[in-house]
């Protein structure tokens, strides 16, 4: 079998991983360098974390996303995983704790409200102002996001994979099974935010969004405190929901991003981070973070993703011979291992269509749990 995959982000990576274990001749189509630094998937790092709120069909697939990146990394020789509690940090009353605390019991996950007393001892840095509870879990941690690109874009070729940088895919014919012109058994496309310019009118209506992100650094006092924190998720009154600030560990840098979506926004266009974004970000870190005025801001940067409404991740076929994979959401790499075997499994047709697309979307676990 052939298979001719646009796109060399993690997405398409992992496709063309978990194909080419499987015996696959592949190739994966790069309109950019690869890897390309204005793909989603190239960043220091991305959250890896139980805890899901109402996605609750998402939080019972994470053990299983732990497994596929461990075969990854078997096959790789590294582990990416820099381990680090998910600690979040309410500060409004939503169901979110109820959602949290029914998963994590049922899934066996650890986790425990942290006192007021041990937020002041081990947790210097956070604005204990108006905070209603915090939240520790375990199960949680950093991936190195642009470690594991990087270790796929060595390790793939050395398994056959092609990886053809600088190829825009102009001409894509789901149906015939055609990339620009050449033929193959199956094609997928992984093409991130550029996937609406590649494919209109998709059912999902997949939106490319900007995603502003800040790296700080943080005042010499607490550089202690920050060395051993865990990730804070903060729940904020703002237009955003929050914001998510990841601690400066095993040599990445501590960086903060808001959950805002523009639903707009070309991603070929030049990066250039908009003060009001970043002003939004730096607005919320002030209010998760004491004494936010003694931070730095060492880089601010204009990322993108897509987007959809439900941010329920599409695998489905698309045409006789294609199928889509897209993460659809923000949260896509922490699922790209078992997104790649999923696709995998359905494009060499040994699960059925229908059950790869619901499981990646969430639907096939979300019924196991009681309502909580
Ligand atoms: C700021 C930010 C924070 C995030 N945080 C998290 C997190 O904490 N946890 C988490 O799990 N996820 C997170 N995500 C989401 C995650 O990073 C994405 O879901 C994931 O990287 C998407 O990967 P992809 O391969 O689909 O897209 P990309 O990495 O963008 O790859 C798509 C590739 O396709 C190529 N392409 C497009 N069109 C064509 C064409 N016509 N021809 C050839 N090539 C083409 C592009 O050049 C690009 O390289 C975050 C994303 C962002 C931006």
């Amino acid at each position: 079998m052939r298979v001719g995959i646009v796109g060399a982000g993690i997405a398409g990576l992992t496709t063309a991983w978990a194909l080419a274990r499987r015996g696959v001749d592949v190739e994966v189509f790069e309109q950019s360098a690869i890897p390309n630094p204005m793909g989603s998937s190239l960043d220091e790092h991305r959250i890896i974390r139980h805890a899901y709120g109402a996605m609750r069909g998402y939080a019972l697939m994470i053990p299983r996303a732990f497994v596929a990146w461990r075969a990854l990394f078997a096959e790789t020789g590294q582990d990416r995983i820099v381990p680090a509690a998910a600690t979040y940090c309410l500060r409004m009353e939503t169901d979110w704790y109820r959602h949290v605390a029914t998963c994590l019991d049922h899934m066996g996950v650890a986790y425990r409200n942290v006192s007021a007393k041990e937020v002041a001892r081990d947790l210097p840095m956070v604005n204990r102002e108006g905070v209603l509870r915090v939240v520790e879990t375990q199960g949680a941690g950093l991936l190195r996001a642009g470690d594991v690109v990087r270790d796929l874009v060595a390790h793939l070729p050395r398994h056959g994979v092609r990886l053809r940088a600088m190829e825009e895919i102009v001409s894509l014919d789901v149906d015939g099974g055609r990339l620009n012109g050449e033929g193959f058994d199956a094609v997928v496309v992984a093409a991130g935010a550029w996937l609406p310019g590649l494919l209109p009118g998709l059912a999902e209506n997949p939106r490319a969004s900007v995603q502003t992100v800040v790296y700080l650094q943080p005042p010499s006092r607490l550089a202690a405190a920050w060395g051993r924190a865990p990730m804070l998720l903060n729940r904020l009154p703002t237009r955003s929901g929050g914001v998510y600030i990841l601690p400066p560990l095993a040599g990445l840098r501590l960086k903060a991003g808001d959950y805002d979506h523009t639903y707009e926004g070309d991603p070929s266009a030049p990066r250039v981070p908009k003060v009001e974004h970043v002003e939004a970000v730096l607005e919320s870190c002030r209010m998760a973070l004491a004494d936010f005025d003694e931070y730095r801001v060492i880089e601010a940067k204009s990322c993108f993703y897509t987007v959809t409404e439900n941010e329920r991740f599409a695998l489905r076929r698309i045409g006789a011979r294609g199928w889509l994979v897209s993460a659809c959401s923000g949260h896509g790499f922490k699922f790209a291992a078992l997104m790649g075997l999923s696709a995998a499994e359905g494009i060499t047709g040994e699960r059925a269509e229908a059950e790869v697309s619901a499981f990646m979307a969430g639907r096939l676990t979300e019924d196991v749990l009681p309502s909580g």
